[in-house]
Parts: structure tokens; sequence; C-alpha cells
């Protein structure tokens, strides 16, 4: 008989998430988590589009600004200014919502066991075996990787995920902010990344990049591009993060027999922004759909369904997000500028505010297809590249 119905390996947002549902079902639900305390330290700007709400709780408590719009910046700060009249996403307290979140699933009965560090999986046998608790062993019938970026379950029956890094600051600026409003800013020695600032408050920001660089690199980039922008002239750093965020990997496998992963460590993030947060709540519930099935019947294969379904739901917005990313890897700074200014031009700031939503991003990409715009605002140098990564779309 094993220790537990479903053993959850981290008690991360996606973690906790499922493991409150499978606990309302009244299933015994463990989950163990390495940190002493759940939530910290952030490694998140904490924005989640309006959908956030049809995919899970979220208390006001948590819910620290909304923005309805962005400034999307140029190298050469050409800007467009995209908006739509109704909140578009929430700024959240990442790390009280994380808390929130594990509570309330050891308040559905789920038993979270701190400093547990998971160091191997037998998927087979569905055993777990921790680092610091003398090779103790805990068994579950079925076991859910949800243990972030560099996860010891995926690596079990996968090989290494791929990530990169991102640093953060909070900033107490002296200028008043746009609270509405969120700044993106792209240039080609971060693409496919790019830097946030995002308002947290009149006088508050959470600052940020991610890019294929380590952290030294990214504090420069950071550093340079803080001090180029007038509104940052005279802040206070308050507090510094980083962290690292798995590169999509559409090939990475989901189930292996009593094994599943979910939320980062299945690589469920948007390509074109690194955001996990909102599919991992998707994925929580497909996975606990499943769980139950399979637990219910009693059979380990049917666990393969997640695959299935997470494929069928998100593989055509992800793939699309991928297509967008390479196209945006081929651009010098100067080619990102000249795009910006015939996009603006051609009326790209109405079309992205009518079609643009931060999660789903293909029918906007659809719309600029349609149009003819994708193509005609790249350097014509490019034409036989972008073709080639556009041709199955
Ligand atoms: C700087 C930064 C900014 C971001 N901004 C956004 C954003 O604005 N919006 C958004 O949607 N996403 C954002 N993300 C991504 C988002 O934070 C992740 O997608 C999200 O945290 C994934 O949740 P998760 O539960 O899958 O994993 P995690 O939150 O990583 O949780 C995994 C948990 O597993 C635990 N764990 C790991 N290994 C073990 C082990 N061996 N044994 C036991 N426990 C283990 C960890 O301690 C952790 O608590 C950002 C990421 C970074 C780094």
């Amino acid at each position: 008989m094993s220790d537990y119905d479903i053993l959850v390996v981290g008690a991360g947002p996606a973690g906790s998430t499922f493991a409150r549902y499978m606990a309302e079902k009244g299933y015994k639900v463990g989950i163990l988590e390495k940190k002493k305390e759940v939530g910290l330290p952030l490694q998140c700007a904490g924005l989640l589009g309006k959908k956030i709400k049809n995919l899970n709780t979220l208390p006001e408590e948590f819910i620290l600004n909304e923005v309805n719009g962005a400034y999307l910046h140029s190298p050469s700060d050409h800007i467009m200014r995209v908006s739509k009249k109704d909140t578009q996403a929430y700024v959240l307290d990442r790390v009280g919502y994380d808390k929130y979140l594990a509570e309330i699933a050891a308040g559905e009965g789920a038993e979270i066991l701190l400093k547990h560090n998971v160091k191997s999986v037998n998927s087979e046998m569905g055993t777990v075996k921790l680092a610091n608790q003398g090779q103790k062993e805990i068994s579950a019938r079925v076991i859910v990787g949800a243990d972030g970026h560099s996860s010891s379950i995926s690596n079990s029956f996968n090989k290494s995920s791929n990530t990169v890094k991102a640093s953060q600051y909070l900033v107490e600026t002296s200028k008043p902010l746009e609270t509405d409003f969120v700044n993106l800013h792209v240039n080609s020695a971060l693409s496919p990344g790019f830097i946030w600032s995002i308002p947290l408050s009149e006088n508050q920001a959470r600052i940020g990049l991610f890019g294929d660089h380590d952290y030294l690199s990214l504090k420069q980039i950071l550093s340079k591009f803080m001090q180029s922008q007038n509104y940052l002239n005279d802040i206070k750093i308050l507090k510094k993060y980083h962290g690292e965020i798995p590169v999509f990997d559409s090939k990475k496998a989901l189930v292996n027999k009593k094994a599943l992963l979910l939320g980062d460590a299945a690589s469920q993030v948007k390509p074109t922004t690194g955001g996990g947060l909102l599919i991992g709540f998707a994925c929580a519930k497909i996975a606990a759909d499943v769980v139950t099935k399979a637990l219910d019947e009693d059979k380990t294969s049917i666990l393969k369904e997640y695959e299935i379904q997470y494929r069928k739901e998100f593989e055509k917005e992800l793939k699309t997000q991928l297509m967008v990313q390479k196209t945006f890897e081929l651009l010098s700074d100067k080619d990102l500028d000249e795009m910006f200014i015939k996009l603006k031009e051609k009326g790209a700031e109405d079309i992205i505010s009518t079609y643009g939503d931060m999660d789903s991003q293909s029918p906007l990409v659809k719309e600029l297809l349609k149009r003819g715009l994708i193509f005609s605002v790249l350097p014509k140098v490019l034409y036989r590249s972008v073709s080639q990564i556009w041709k199955f779309f």
C-alpha cells in the first residue's frame, strides 16, 4: 500500500493548485517542498492576464495593481501604445499568492512537508527518494513533478531542460508612474527576451529582463537601460531578485509510467514572454481530471491522456509563439526600429489594441498575416528565413 494516493513535488502555484483539486476530491495528497518557506524568494514579475480569474481563485488582497495597456519600445525608443478600455492584466503579490494557494490546498487536506528535497524518482514503482532525510523513500500511486524549471522528476525521463536567466529590481521612483500601463522594451542583445517595467503603484515598479545571458551581463544591460530612461533617473533600488525561466520544449515527454509533469517542470511557458502561471493553472485542471480517472479506474496508462489533452489545447498557440520568437531572433536593432516605424505607419497600434491578448497571441498574428503586415515590415533580405519559419502556419 502506497503512503499517498498522490505525491506532488513542489509547492509552487501549479503544484499547490493541482494538490488542492485532488485533496478536495478526498484523495490522500502529500506535497514535498524543498524550501523552508513557500513562495520565497520572489522569482516573478507577477503580471498575469485577466483570464486568471477563470482559471484559479484570486482574492483581491493579492492584486497590487491593474493594467489595461502597454507601451512597446523599440531599441531607439520608437513607441507603440496599445490598450483596451478594461483591465487586461493584474500585478500580483506573488509571494503572498503562492502562500495562499498552498494554504488552501492544506485546508482541503493536502499534507505539506517543507524542507523535503526530492533527489530522485522511480516512475515505475511510484517512489521518490529525499536528499536530506537519510535516503528516505516515500511512495504514491501517482507522482506529479511540479518542481520548477530544473525539475528532477523531468530529468529522470527527459534530457535536462534549457533555461534562460532573468533579473529584476523592485524600485521606488521619485517621479509618478502611469499605473495602468506596463512598458516593454525590445532589443537585439536580449531577443527574444526583453526588458519590462511594471508599476505596482504610483512610485513603485518591478523593472526586469530576461535573455540568454549570465546574470552579470543581464545586470549590465539593466543598469545601462535604467540610466537611459528619464523616469528612472532618480530611483531607489529596494530589492534585487533573479531566477530562471525554462525554454519551451515541444518535444518534452510529460508522462512516464506513474509520473507526470506540471508547470515550469513541463516547460509549460509562453515562448514569447516566459510567463507560465496561467498555462500551469489550466494544466493543473487537466491533470486533476486525468489523474482522477486513472486512480478511479486503477490504470496508470490513462495518465497519457494528460499529455494528449495538453497538446490539443496549447500546442498550436505555443508553436505560433515559437515562430514569433524565432522571427524576433533574426532582427538587429536597426531592423527592430524600422519595423516599429513601419508598423506604426500602417496602423498597428489599433490592430494590436483590438486583436492583442497577452495569453493567446495567435489571433493577432493571424490578423497581421492576413493584412500582409508581418512580411511588409521586415527587411527584404530576411524574407527567405522568415518564410521558412512561417511556412507551416
Ligand atoms: C524573473 C521572473 C519573472 C517572471 N514573471 C512572470 C510573470 O509576470 N507572469 C507569469 O505568468 N510568469 C512569470 N514568470 C514565470 C513564473 O514565475 C513560473 O512560470 C511559475 O513560477 C511556475 O510555477 P510552478 O509552480 O510550475 O513552479 P515554481 O514556481 O518554480 O515552483 C516549483 C517549486 O518546486 C520546489 N522544488 C524544486 N525542486 C524541488 C525538489 N527537488 N524537491 C522538492 N521541491 C522542489 C521549488 O522550491 C518551488 O517551490 C517569471 C519568472 C521569472 C524568473
